[in-house]
């Protein structure tokens, strides 16, 4: 295998992608911890002009330098290998890099947060024109124990020619609940949440954000808008504002409240191609690392959750801002 490739399990119907050939990162085998390199030494202090993407002086967007995609000239279709099937590794890998070295979201302004916001849907639109891109993810890693390999604030879009199986099975539930009670259940669950009060973290205009009820680790926090919406590339003006606003509030309470914890962010938006899904509801999902999964939770596929997402609400709702 020279280069990347998808295959599929047979038994879950997930398509896991593997990287191809030996141009590994360096220190590959040698580094077991990701130490964090310094300002000097830090591969995001000189963008090369050429290859960036989108710019605004504050955020720069440009490849991945190790990507484990490559960008294609025809869409790769699944082939057979016996009962297997695989399908070449094909797509697209950006960087979204913010100025300051030292400084991470949860210690930026509404404004800046709002410029990341930009250059997330400007290259979103864009990487969504591209034939054969089913999803595109972004996502942020936050902190060594949250896989960021470069300490330097970064975020990652990867446009992919499959749809992940998290987001499948979450459009395959919501779609059974729109099916059997005519409803959205991302609509259900807030209208629920206004209710009760206890699970929400922080709201404003057009956001909310809450501790779900089943929350899969501790501190867990999702971002909705309120208006149904299932494409995050439809987000309004005004919206794009409230939702940069409650993105900063959420991340500094997470820094505050407990301790700068390491955090994964992603936002779960509709498949590319597809456009007003009435059973979809886009939304920001913060996960802070608390946990060192061992085998209870690879083995069962969950954490047992040690802050309850009412004492989790409560204790990030009292965080400072
Ligand atoms: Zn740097
Ligand atoms: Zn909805």
């Amino acid at each position: 295998m020279t280069r990347s490739e998808f295959r599929k399990d047979i038994i879950s119907g997930e398509w896991v992608l593997l990287a191809g050939g030996l141009k590994k990162k360096p220190n590959f085998f040698s580094e077991k911890k990701p130490k964090a390199a310094s300002k000097k030494d830090c591969p995001f202090e000189v963008l090369n002009k050429k290859e960036i993407k989108f710019s605004s002086g504050f955020v720069n967007v440009i490849p991945n330098k190790f990507p484990i995609l490559t960008p294609h000239k025809i869409c790769p279709s699944p082939f057979g290998e016996g009962p297997y099937q695989k399908m070449a590794g094909v797509g697209f890998q950006e960087v979204v890099v913010t100025r300051d070295h030292d400084r991470s979201l949860g210690f930026m302004t509404t404004e800046e947060i709002s410029m990341v916001l930009d250059a997330y849907l400007e290259r979103y639109k864009e990487l969504q024109k591209e034939e054969c891109i089913e999803y595109i993810l972004i996502f942020h890693n936050n902190g060594p124990t949250a896989g960021a390999s470069v300490a330097h604030p970064h975020s990652q879009i990867l446009a992919l020619p499959i749809v992940p199986l998290d987001v499948s099975r979450s459009l395959l539930g919501s779609g059974n609940y729109f099916h059997e009670n005519k409803k959205c259940a991302h609509c259900e669950v807030l209208k629920k949440e206004f209710k009760d009060k206890k699970r929400i973290v922080s709201e404003n205009k057009d956001f909310v954000a809450v501790s779900p009820f089943a929350s899969h680790v501790s501190f867990e926090t999702r971002i909705y808008p309120k208006k149904h919406s299932s494409n995050f590339e439809e987000i309004g003006e005004g919206e794009k504002k409230s939702f940069a606003d409650i993105v900063r509030v959420v991340l500094a309470k997470i820094k505050n409240g407990m301790n700068n914890a390491d955090y994964n962010f992603f936002i779960h938006t509709a498949p590319a191609k597809a456009k007003d899904v009435k059973h979809y509801h886009w939304h920001m999902e913060i996960l802070p690392r608390t946990n060192i999964w061992g085998g209870l939770e690879l083995g069962s596929g969950t954490e047992v959750v040690k802050v309850p997402p009412e004492e989790a609400a409560r204790i990030l709702r009292s965080s400072k801002v």
